[in-house]
């Protein structure tokens, strides 16, 4: 292994880490490498102790026995033991605990067959629990496969003619026989099917010869991929940044690429190139999107570019088919994966590439068990397994762009819109002076674009993040607010479903018609806008326009969503109502016309992302507008027009917005100049978070370096029935900010009382 140091590329956030002892050392075996040190250690022989990482939230692997027949390797996939069930676990790299009494400990019980899960991604596993602070278990369990990966996939029995006619010849055994000698081969079922018999008439004909039984070849899990199967002629500045990823995936190894390019610039076309060198070099790539329900779309323009659909990896895959995926990834049978998150963690045989399409997502944080930001852990992925990672935006996060400024990423920038598709125009519509009528939202000036638009026959969109028709109940005898019982919210009233909702914790009542506090009736208004009350303003605007309203709320099903995303494309809607279900990637060919409702809406909580989060909205839903050519426009309801966010947009300068945000976070020593940590203390009663919270303000280790703030109520106070006390840490990113609260929990008492401690490295919200 030879070092390799300078110009990693790493995000500065993560680059410390690295260079601490404690952490994988910065190494990157290429791909064969990898291959070969799997294939070097001699298995564990019988009676050796080995380390197991098992799928639960444990801080180390445990050890276990090799029993005669099975022996392992670090990396193989085993059986084993634990408390009163069974579970698969992950043969690890750790030593195992040497003071351990051999005779309480229990035999590994079976070891799959298939490839060890291989040394890049033991690796990441461990980075990935060190660094987030969280138990590698509980990461390995988000793709720890079920217990049927140990059972050999079972064949389909068929059977197939052989030629020799029967003895006795019935209308129904003719009618078979011509059946089957058409086919390779059938399943008895679908046979007894096609030809409309029993199937013992089937049995009948095994017996006499006439038809024999075979091992019927399972479908494949994945299609084959053609990396030339269509290919698109590219646009000159498009052609550049092909030809820039092309060289990039030949030369193999780590490197992190920003493509950087308005909407409808290109950008997909251009990292599909990449693509096709990665299947052409026989290595494996993985797509991540920040959601993957509303993939349609780009499922079928993958399919038209390579002839057939990636893989898909979500949580709503069948259990079976899941499984077939996971053993068709470690197997190399699967080439290009396209999920959210949990993704990254699966077990890739040769990975090669990975493509983080819209990289600024706030989706590609999970903040729930495990939580992890999926780029920057992309990222991670590709420098141990030394390949290169693209990241696709045309608002890329701040860090993101910071590192392509100081040169850590390569940036690739395409020019502008394809073809004749140009921006849409953008004006503010200031409501201080030129705002609506009492008691309605849209303003004058939005509605005769709107009235224009549909004489055009083009349709117009309306943005507004909020779902359901009212966010708050109030009474206007009392000032009584509905508030939701478990959680410190107000519950959001829903027309269509006739409920008042609680969007944290999906608690819900029937719409009430009388206060609950002093039983007036008729004194329940409903306060501000959702979606629902925009579209009974445009149908009563708009009597004869087809409206609809996208919400994910508003379908049962993604089949649903998707079909009414169809009719849209299709131009069977004029006026289309949305919360940001429509900002992610969808495209509307037919929209000239984008009205955003409550510009400042994001602006409203001040916490250090909102200005940048908003910019990136707002960019991302006006983008929207025009993408198939012609005249588009976009029209911003804001009650400041003069705020940063609203100048920036309407300037059409990201960059100088870009540059002013990251010079006050360095000011300010934040995220990416400085390294936050949250403590997020619960407990189902506010003293004992409370208190917890106290205890561990009072035991942080004294470091000049570091500022602990807190504990103070968090602003969602109480979710869940749980009160919520936060801490935040603020530290130098130079620091090796896990060992220092490694240290801190290891001096401070556990949480008593029922309190809960979350610990959320590098947090995007602040709630
Ligand atoms: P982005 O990913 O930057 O939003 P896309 O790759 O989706 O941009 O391209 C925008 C639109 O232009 C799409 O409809 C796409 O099919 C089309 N397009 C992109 N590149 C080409 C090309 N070289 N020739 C023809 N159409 C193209
Ligand atoms: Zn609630």
């Amino acid at each position: 292994m030879t070092s390799k140091t300078p110009k990693t590329g790493l995000s500065d956030n993560l680059l410390g880490f690295f260079e601490d002892e404690a952490a994988p050392p910065l190494a990157p075996e290429t791909t064969d490498h990898e291959a070969m040190a799997d294939h070097c250690p001699a298995p564990k022989a019988a009676g050796a102790i080995v380390s197991v990482l098992v799928p639960v939230p444990t801080n180390r692997p445990y050890s276990y026995l090799v029993a005669e027949g099975n022996e392992a390797v670090p990396g193989s996939i085993v059986r084993v033991p634990l408390g009163p069930r069974t579970v698969i676990g992950v043969v690890w790299d750790t030593e195992p605990d040497s003071e351990i009494d051999t005779k309480k400990l229990r035999a590994i019980q079976q070891v799959y067959d298939g490839p060890p899960i291989n040394h890049a991604i033991r690796r990441f596993i461990d980075w990935v629990a060190r660094y987030t602070m969280t138990s590698p278990g509980l990461i390995a369990r988000m793709v720890t496969p079920v217990a049927s990966i140990m059972e050999p996939e079972k064949p389909v029995n068929g059977v197939r003619a052989t030629g020799q006619r029967p003895e006795r010849e019935t209308a129904a055994r003719t009618k078979v026989l011509a059946i089957a000698e058409g086919g390779t081969g059938w399943s008895k079922s679908d046979l007894a099917k096609a030809a409309d018999v029993t199937s013992s008439v089937i049995d009948g004909l095994i017996k006499t010869g006439a038809l024999e039984r075979i091992t019927l070849p399972t479908r494949p899990v994945a299609d084959v991929l053609d990396p030339d199967h269509n290919p698109v002629a590219l646009f000159k500045g498009q052609e550049k940044a092909a030809e820039t990823l092309r060289s990039t995936v030949n030369e193999g190894s780590y490197s992190v690429n920003l493509i950087d390019g308005i909407t409808g610039s290109g950008k997909t076309e251009v990292y599909f190139e990449a693509i096709a060198e990665t299947l052409r070099a026989g290595k494996q790539t993985l797509i991540l999107v920040p959601e993957i329900s509303l993939t349609a779309a780009f499922l079928d323009r993958f399919a038209s570019r390579f002839g057939a659909r990636p893989t898909e990896w979500h949580s709503d895959i069948t259990a079976k088919h899941r499984e077939r995926v996971w053993r068709g990834v470690a197997e190399g049978n699967v080439n290009v994966i396209i999920g959210a998150r949990s993704a990254l963690f699966l077990p890739y045989k040769n990975l090669g590439l990975i493509v983080v399409d819209e990289e600024h997502d706030s989706a590609y944080k999970q903040e729930d068990r495990a939580i992890y930001n999926a780029r920057d852990m992309a990222v991670v992925r590709a420098h141990l397994g030394n390949f290169p990672v693209l990241l696709a935006s045309a608002t890329p996060a701040l860090e993101t762009f910071i590192n392509a400024e100081e040169g850590r990423y390569n940036r690739i920038t395409l020019p502008g819109r394809i073809a004749d598709a140009q921006l849409p125009d953008l004006a503010a519509i200031d409501m201080r002076a030129n705002g609506p009528e009492k008691g309605s939202w849209l303003a004058p000036e939005l509605i005769s674009a709107m009235k224009d638009t549909l004489d055009q026959k083009r349709q117009s969109l309306l943005f507004l993040n909020r779902r359901g028709y009212a966010p708050l109940t109030l009474c206007r005898q009392c000032g009584f607010r509905f508030q939701c019982p478990d959680c410190s919210t107000w519950l959001v009233e829903h027309r269509a479903r006739n409920i008042i909702e609680c969007h944290h914790c999906g608690y819900y009542a029937r719409k009430p018609n009388q206060c609950a506090n002093c039983d007036g009736e008729d004194t329940l208004v409903a306060c501000g806008p959702g979606v629902e009350r925009i579209h009974e303003e445009v149908m009563e605007l708009f009597p004869d326009a087809r409206s609809i309203v996208l919400s994910s709320d508003m379908f049962s099903t993604t089949k649903r969503l998707k079909q009414e995303l169809a009719a849209i494309e299709r131009g069977e809607a004029d006026i289309i109502i949305g919360t940001q279900l429509v900002a992610k990637g969808h495209n509307f060919p037919k929209l000239a016309l984008v009205g955003v409702v409550d510009a400042d809406l994001g602006l409203a909580h001040g916490d250090m992302r909102a200005a940048e989060r908003t910019f990136q909205l707002l960019s991302q839903v006006t983008g929207r507008a025009g993408r198939a050519g012609g005249k588009s426009a976009a029209l911003l309801q804001t009650y400041a027009p003069d705020h940063i966010v609203m100048k920036a947009i309407l300037a059409g300068d990201r960059d100088a917005f870009y540059r002013a945000e990251a010079s006050q976070r360095k000011q300010a020593g934040l995220p990416p100049y400085g390294r936050l940590v949250s403590f997020i203390i619960s407990a189902n009663d506010k003293a004992s978070a409370v208190k917890y919270g106290q205890h561990l303000r009072t035991t942080a280790p004294a470091d000049p370096r570091i500022m602990v703030l807190g504990p103070s109520e968090a602003p969602l106070a109480v979710v869940r029935g749980r009160h919520r006390i936060r801490l935040l840490i603020q530290a130098p990113k130079t620091l090796d900010i896990q060992s220092y609260i490694q240290n801190w929990l290891a001096a401070s008492q556990p949480a008593r009382g029922g309190a809960q401690l979350q610990i959320d490295v590098d947090p995007q919200s602040f709630w």
